[in-house]
């Protein structure tokens, strides 16, 4: 055992104070405390704000389209960062949206295969360790021809963009972009 593992035996947990960060803004809107081993580093959690959150669903109501949706829309979002997948889960659940979300393009399918009746629109990261944005859309056509995707990505390159749009998505969000753009794609695809 080395000085440092035997001095933070000793010294044991500490508790730290996190800050929650909100993913559209970029505020710190909360703080969480932790136990973690003494001498851990600590990384900042993600969420929506109230701010962020009261805009969206302000500017939602105040569309033409009336705020609460008659039919309950169920979306699958798909990106390996589990904070974005958190954030727009955050996001689109006040809105009366049912969302599922999946860590990989492999997991992704893999659901869609048993559930894509429930499913009536996926929200698709391209770029993903297991199984890129392109190779899950595909997939997930194979097993509904008629599926409804929107691809989200951070540096995808224009050639790759241009290959999952011609295979079928119906559009590109690139990050960084505004909750409520998010919810005006999503009204254009799925009428409320
Ligand atoms: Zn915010």
């Amino acid at each position: 055992m080395t000085n440092t593992e035997t001095f933070s035996v000793m010294l044991g947990p500490e508790e730290k104070t996190i800050p929650v960060i909100c993913s559209w803004c970029r505020s710190v809107f909360d703080t969480r405390r932790w136990l973690i081993p003494y001498g851990t580093s600590i990384t900042p959690d993600y969420g929506i704000c109230q701010d962020c959150l009261r805009r969206v669903k302000v500017e939602s109501a105040g569309s033409a389209h009336p705020k609460t949706s008659r039919k309950t829309y169920g979306i699958l979002i798909v990106d390996d960062e589990g904070n974005f997948c958190g954030m727009l889960s955050d996001t689109l659940h006040p809105l009366g949206y049912r969302t599922i979300t999946c860590s990989g393009g492999g997991d992704a399918v893999e659901y869609y295969s048993r559930l894509s009746a429930d499913i009536n629109l996926v929200l698709l990261d391209m770029k993903m360790p297991d199984m890129d944005g392109y190779e899950t859309f595909i997939n997930m056509k194979r097993i509904n021809p008629d599926i409804k995707a929107i691809v989200i990505t951070g540096f995808a390159r224009d050639s790759d963009i241009r290959d999952i749009l011609a295979a079928g998505a119906l559009c590109v969000l690139e990050k960084p972009f505004s909750p409520q753009v998010l919810v005006e794609r999503i009204r254009d695809i799925l009428p409320p």
